[in-house]
């Protein structure tokens, strides 16, 4: 029976629009409810939005999920259910929620040139405060006048809710890999604005900004606490440091959204672990050659890393490492006394780098024993692990409400989801603690991150913080009209 309906409705309506068109009408209920189940709520949601059909997009869902709420539906990669699907959509129709996102789109142009103001503040590990008191000057601006920054050097702002809700934090990094001397300035060519760090996190930073205007200007009284976040330490030597921060300051955190770069079609679920270490090798050094015979801290790193290049790694969980710089010695003609190479390694699973970790300490040792008996001990080398890089592996559940959520934003604003990541951001701490935690771009496409040459240009960009602003509301609700999700 349902596959003769289908059929029809095949014949007889091709498009969602459509369907609504009839259904608003009155007429054709039966087999546009058919035609909707067979596609997801995500995208009737968008075909709404575009149609601006409102009471009717509410009528078509309410109706899909009557005749089909014995199956989860998909968007892109993620299965949805219906009650998250159901609370969903009373936000996306919301007449208030409408209104705001037509303003994100008409408010674009000064979104990008906010993007450039903030790009053009250097912003390096350690030494982004200069950015952080713009941000959190424009954080106050924007609806937030308590915003301030935290000890770590974050800039924090808090939105309350109705109370009694859950804690959503969504933030965006404030520090760049550049050092301070790099050349900020932005150049627009050919639709293209070019700038070290105008994606990376520039976008993201922007995205947020104005996330908190369209929240704090559009009427709407959430359930659920926000905490903004304009966090320092994303970037290498910071070590997520300023999230570390925020996860020891507020133990109760419910979820955690990042927005990092640009692009829209992809969310990362799981977080790439890391430890870097300095190795550092000792020794009494001396002259090439009247002191020849006498340990050397050099020979010795050199028969640590002939034997960490030999180790083998798993492919999957992707597994990897690199000796990425070494440094050492005084002179041509002297044994070296000191020695130190700086390595990097990765995996995707806890167990794989804890595994990698104990090789590479047993094969160092084992070189270091060796370069001592090669010269019958005439002198000592030891060797010392200094870490200088820990973040922790983790992953976000695909069937996570706060995941389902963020899949039926994206198919709102006609960007599905093409693919779950993993990859190393700030939402590595949250993950590593049980936090459901996700990390999604700012809309727009770049390129050369963590270049000179880094670009990013704003093709339908103003769908970064449209997915942003759904995305926030679905997760903490809205007073007297949808449930949180956290
Ligand atoms: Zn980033």
């Amino acid at each position: 029976m349902f596959a003769v309906v289908r059929q029809f409705f095949r014949l007889q309506a091709g498009s969602y629009r459509d369907c609504l068109v009839r259904l608003q009408a009155g007429s054709y209920g039966r087999h546009c409810s058919v035609r909707l189940q067979a596609g997801s709520y995500g995208r009737i949601v968008g075909a709404c939005l575009q149609a601006n059909l409102r009471s009717s997009c509410l009528a078509a869902l309410l109706l899909a999920l009557g005749l089909n709420n014995a199956h989860a539906q998909s968007a892109g990669p993620v299965s949805v259910n219906d009650e998250v699907a159901a609370q969903f959509a009373l936000v996306a129709a919301d007449p208030r929620v409408q209104t705001t996102l037509e303003q994100i789109a008409a408010a674009e142009p000064e979104t990008l040139a906010e993007q450039v103001r903030i790009t053009e503040i250097p912003a390096p590990p350690f030494g982004e405060q200069r950015r952080a008191e713009y941000y959190v000057q424009q954080m106050r601006q924007r609806g937030l006048p308590d915003a301030f920054i935290d000890a770590e050097g974050n800039a924090v702002g808090l939105l309350r809710g109705t109370g009694d809700g859950p804690l959503f934090v969504i933030a965006a990094h404030l520090d760049t890999v550049f050092p301070l001397e790099t050349d900020v300035s932005v150049e627009l060519r050919d639709g293209r604005y070019y700038a070290p760090g105008i994606s990376d996190d520039g976008r993201g930073l922007t995205a947020l900004l104005t996330l908190i205007e369209a929240i704090t200007s559009s009427g709407i009284r959430t359930v659920g606490d926000i905490l903004f976040v304009g966090n320092v330490g994303e970037e290498g030597p910071g070590d997520l440091r300023g999230i570390k921060a925020i996860f020891r300051d507020y133990p109760d955190i419910d979820g955690f959204v990042s927005i990092d770069g640009s692009g829209l079609t992809r969310m990362t679920t799981g977080g790439t672990g890391s430890r870097r270490f300095a190795v550092e090798f000792t020794g009494p050094g001396g002259h090439s050659f009247s002191a020849f015979g006498m340990v050397s801290a050099i020979h010795a790193m050199g028969r640590a890393i002939t034997r960490i290049g030999d180790l083998q790694v798993p492919q999957t969980p992707r597994t990897t490492f690199t000796v990425g710089t070494v440094t050492g010695g005084t002179s041509v003609n002297s044994i070296a006394a000191d020695a130190m190479f700086e390595l990097d390694m990765r995996s995707n699973d806890a167990a794989e780098l804890a595994r990698l970790e104990a090789r590479v300490r047993e094969v160092t040792a084992q070189a270091v024993a060796e370069e001592n008996a090669r010269w019958d001990n005439n002198g000592e080398i030891t060797v010392n692990f200094r870490l200088i890089g820990d973040r922790p592996t983790g992953s976000t559940a695909p069937e996570h409400p706060l995941v389902q959520v963020a899949a039926l934003a994206f198919e709102a604003v006609d960007s599905p989801l093409e693919a779950l990541r993993t990859s190393s951001t700030d939402s590595n701490i949250p993950m590593s603690l049980g936090v459901p935690a996700i990390t999604i771009g700012g809309g727009g496409s770049s390129g050369g991150e963590h270049a000179p040459e880094e670009w990013y240009e704003p093709t339908d960009s103003h769908k970064g913080p449209q997915l942003a602003f759904l995305l926030t509301l679905g997760l903490v609700g809205i007073e007297g009209l949808s449930a949180p999700q956290l």
